[in-house]
């Protein structure tokens, strides 16, 4: 049993995450799967999948929890760990921290503020990220790969190349942001290089299960209970957590912050990854998204979970 720390009542995690599935059913068909990737566009709109890791080793899940999905943005989270944990403040010479208030891929603000992307978690600021630690490794989604799994003490997880393929052929977008970049010298390498690199991370596939896990130092003060060692500085995870509260869900943060209190990364695979401090993390997997691009189901379920968890930061 879990203790709400809001009312003092016991509950199950396991209940809880059950009658959040069932309870999600009726928002089905509301929002809509990313197809701007075509390879994600197959994806079975009506998959849910929601887990929840405990600092006290506890690993609880519901629906697909065990199903490989497409990370996408889920992974500029885990590039700014690598990032920091490898160069620290160094990085945010490259990034800021502000909110953009605009879409993840916007062009214009990035190009009127002379290539300084707002925060690591737009597109513009993950292109960075990458670009930064094609320094550091020839191969950056293998190196991401590797840190997940470690992190969380999981076994699975793979690239699915048919899914960065079809980024790549596609991003349009991607390699204007990232010419600009380059051209205000803000990455080194080749811009289509690192757009291939970005892709290629973004392709990273890895269950709920597996991602509230390897999530979990974010919520321990940067230790992980599963491997059991440190794997960032505390004073990392109180800024990772709190790039993720002001920017982690594309213009939505605020109203996220509003109805849920937990920092949190989306993606535009329907994923959802969210901290509570000092408890454990949850991860939900939904592909069908609102208008700016996050799980709708997700987040309602993420709503549902700190509503009758009382795991809130606020
Ligand atoms: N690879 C995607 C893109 O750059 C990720 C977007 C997202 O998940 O927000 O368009």
């Amino acid at each position: 049993m879990t203790r709400n720390p809001q009312t003092g009542s016991e509950f199950s995690l396991a209940h809880l995450l059950d009658d959040i599935r069932d309870h999600v059913r009726p928002a089905f068909g509301r929002g809509k799967v990313a197809d701007y990737i075509p390879e994600l566009a197959g994806v079975n709109p009506r998959k849910f999948g929601m887990a929840v890791a405990t600092l006290e080793g506890e690993d609880i899940g519901t629906g697909d929890c065990d199903e490989p999905f497409s990370l996408q943005s889920i992974t500029k989270l885990f590039a700014l760990i690598l990032a920091l944990n490898r160069g620290g403040d160094e990085v945010w010479m490259r990034v800021g921290k502000e909110p953009s208030g605009t879409p993840f891929n916007h062009l214009a603000i990035l190009e009127a503020e002379q290539g300084a992307p707002r925060n690591p978690f737009v597109n513009a600021g993950a292109l960075a990220v990458t670009d930064y630690l094609m320094g550091k490794t020839a191969d950056v989604a293998g190196l991401m790969a590797g840190f997940i799994r470690f992190s969380g003490a999981v076994e699975g997880g793979a690239i699915n190349d048919a899914v960065a393929a079809s980024e790549i052929t596609t991003a349009y977008k991607n390699r204007a942001i990232a010419n600009i970049l380059r051209a205000h010298e803000t990455i080194d390498n080749e811009p289509n290089a690192v757009v291939d690199a970005y892709c290629r991370q973004c392709a990273l596939e890895f269950s709920v299960r597996d991602l509230a896990r390897a999530a979990l130092p974010l919520a321990a003060s940067g230790y992980s209970p599963r491997a059991g060692e440190t794997i960032m500085a505390p004073r990392l995870v109180r800024r990772v957590n709190a790039v993720m509260m002001t920017c982690g869900m594309y213009e939505s943060t605020g109203s996220f912050a509003y109805r849920v209190g937990l920092p949190a990364k989306s993606g535009v695979g329907g994923g959802i990854v969210a901290v509570a401090p000092g408890r454990g993390t949850i991860a939900v997997w939904s592909p069908e998204l609102d208008r700016v691009g996050n799980s709708l189901v997700g987040t309602i379920a993420l709503e549902l979970f700190a509503q009758n968890s009382g795991w809130s930061i606020l």
